[in-house]
């Protein structure tokens, strides 16, 4: 498409970047097909073709982001379906995450929206605080029906308890059990270590029994995605610039084989350090080696010579392949033929395409649509009537499991039960 951005504009990285991306779209509307928000509200304004076209206006103007601008990029998932789709390699995902700086730099939002996105921006990126946070919301939750909207939705997706810290927390090396074939780090994140401490656990388990060191560096946190999303740039890079020197650090020690994550919303933004920090000039060759070292767990496991060592019961495991898995890293195969190899009877979910509606805080920010999502997507799980789901994103494992009474599990999870690991929690 045409832009018409001016040379003051352009001599700004930022914009050149977004006028490349902009002019690689031919507006022939294929990616409305497979987005969500399209699919559910079916308004021009929340397809991806009518996105991009509001992007363009907005930051050519040059003017703070219009209120009718900011909520239909606000109802964007951020689910870079239309990335798998476009025909053209429009880089929806860097234009977008342009927009959302755009609009938190230039846009001044409602009192209560701004205090809501700033103190989950506070608090989702750091363990402690999160926890305290989920304590809260167990107090407050038998007083959810007396609240409606955001407030509601988040005590919703609190969980009904809470469990206690990993006991391998705070270990910085786990050696491998038998003789040392690779070494790894492990990154452990933020919400997820307290939802569900045993995902981390199953992975070092999982990695160990089968020859890879794990080294956790201390310094690494929170991969910067959740404020990133709300165009929280400069809270993005300080969260980023801690892992990008925390694993530069191993990697110019001992050495690393891989980066290993196991929340794939995580994992799509460290496979993009490159281009976060690709203006600073002290950190720019760092963060490219972190980011091509970054490997989804089931990209690594396909690497090792896994046995099966445990008689498992016939499980029929419905797999959701979450958005950030399948759109954003063009990982669809690995988790299924990693299951299928233990003998766990997979099964597809209709629609896997389609975002399941939580997509980092989207389900706190957007319960309405969210919600709406999360029904068609439980509704195509039960279709299959799977015994079990299987995910590779906290994030999706929550929305799913509070709509739905099956027990929602982590791939690597099931990876560890069969090759020895005790059986997942969910399942007792
Ligand atoms: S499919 Fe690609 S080129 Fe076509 S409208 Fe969508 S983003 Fe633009
Ligand atoms: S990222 Fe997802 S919700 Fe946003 S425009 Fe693309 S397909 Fe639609």
């Amino acid at each position: 498409m045409k832009t018409e951005f001016s040379l003051a504009q352009l001599a700004d990285p930022k914009f050149s970047r977004s006028n490349d991306i902009l002019r690689n779209c031919v507006h022939c509307g294929f990616c409305t097909a497979t987005c969500p928000t399209y699919t559910e509200l079916g308004d021009e304004r929340d397809s991806p073709r009518g996105r991009i076209y509001m992007i363009q206006q907005m930051l050519e103007s040059g003017e703070p982001a219009p209120s009718s601008t900011v909520t239909h990029i606000d109802r964007c998932l951020s689910c870079l379906s239309c990335m798998t789709t476009c025909p053209s390699g429009v880089h929806y995902m860097h234009l977008v995450d342009h927009a959302r700086q755009y609009i938190e730099e230039t846009h001044t939002r409602p009192l209560f929206d701004r205090m809501l996105r700033g103190v989950l921006g506070v608090i989702l990126p750091r363990p402690n605080l999160f926890r305290l946070a989920l304590v809260g919301a167990l107090l407050a939750r038998p007083l959810k029906l007396l609240t409606t909207g955001r407030i509601r939705a988040m005590l919703e997706m609190a969980p009904s308890r809470l469990e206690p810290p990993s006991a391998l927390d705070g270990i910085p090396v786990h050696p491998a059990e038998t003789s040392r074939k690779k070494r790894v780090a492990l990154m452990t994140g933020c919400a997820q270590k307290v939802l569900a401490p045993d995902i981390n656990d199953a992975t070092v388990r999982f990695l160990t029994r089968h020859g890879v060191e794990v080294v956790i560096p201390k310094q690494a946190g929170c991969c910067g995605a959740l404020p990133l999303h709300m165009g929280k740039e400069g809270g993005a890079l300080d969260l980023a610039r801690e892992n990008v020197l925390a694993w530069s650090s191993e990697l110019e020690g001992e050495g690393l084989d891989a980066i290993i994550i196991n929340t794939s919303g995580c994992g799509t933004t460290v496979k993009d350090y490159g281009h976060l920090f690709e203006e600073d000039d002290v950190l720019s060759e760092k963060a490219k080696a972190v980011a091509g070292l970054a490997c989804d767990i089931t990209e690594f496991a396909v690497t090792l010579d896994l046995q099966k060592r445990a008689e498992l019961p016939s499980l029929k495991v419905a797999y959701h392949s979450a958005c950030s898995l399948q759109h954003g890293q063009k990982i669809k195969q690995e988790p299924k033929s990693l299951l299928s190899a233990m003998d766990f009877n997979v099964t597809d979910i209709p629609e896997s395409h389609i975002c399941c509606g939580s997509a980092g805080t989207y389900n706190l920010l957007q319960p309405e649509l969210s919600g709406k999502l999360k029904n068609r997507k439980v509704k195509n799980i039960a279709s299959t009537n799977p015994d079990i789901v299987a995910a590779g994103n906290i994030g999706c494992m929550a929305q799913i499991a509070s709509g739905m009474d099956l027990p929602v599990v982590h791939t690597v999870q099931l990876l560890d039960w069969a090759t020895g690991g005790p059986k997942p929690d969910q399942l007792s």
